[in-house]
């Protein structure tokens, strides 16, 4: 169902500088569709060159975004994204603590607890899959 999954870039900030080393901050957003519909909003936020030990984090706005939707349509969840030796790795973290997930474009905001091992999170994990692959902005998050 969720095959076919492609992404629009849609924006990027450089948004600080790492205190350890001066290196820059970054955070890109885009739109994550299938043939049908929109399926979420996406941004990744991660400090250049510090991918190997501080990780990223992947933070999805899911649900719909057409004319009549309202919050109520859309949700927060977000991942923590790690390079580890045995290669990429997403996990489902709570999305409160981020600041996205404050957004008055969202009406639920998803704990960890909540997604872990239902379908949706094979959901989740399909849509970050296919950022991954495709947004060529975020090619250092892969080594
Ligand atoms: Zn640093």
């Amino acid at each position: 169902m969720l095959a076919g999954i492609s992404i629009e870039r849609t924006g990027s900030k450089d948004t600080g500088i790492c205190d350890c080393c001066g290196r820059t901050s970054r955070t890109v957003w885009g739109l994550a569709s299938n043939e049908t519909q929109g399926l979420a909003a996406y941004y990744v936020h991660w400090t250049l060159g510090h991918i190997s030990d501080q990780g990223a984090n992947i933070d999805l706005i899911v649900g719909n975004w057409g004319k009549g939707t309202t919050a109520a349509d859309r949700c927060a969840v977000a991942l923590a994204y790690r390079l580890l030796d045995t290669g990429p790795a997403m996990m489902v973290i709570d999305a409160g603590p981020r600041s996205f997930s404050r957004s008055p474009l969202i009406g639920k905001v998803f704990a960890r607890d909540e997604v872990v091992g239902t379908p949706f999170a094979q959901q989740i994990f399909s849509i970050a899959d296919a950022v991954l692959a495709q947004d060529d902005r975020i090619a250092e998050l892969l080594g």
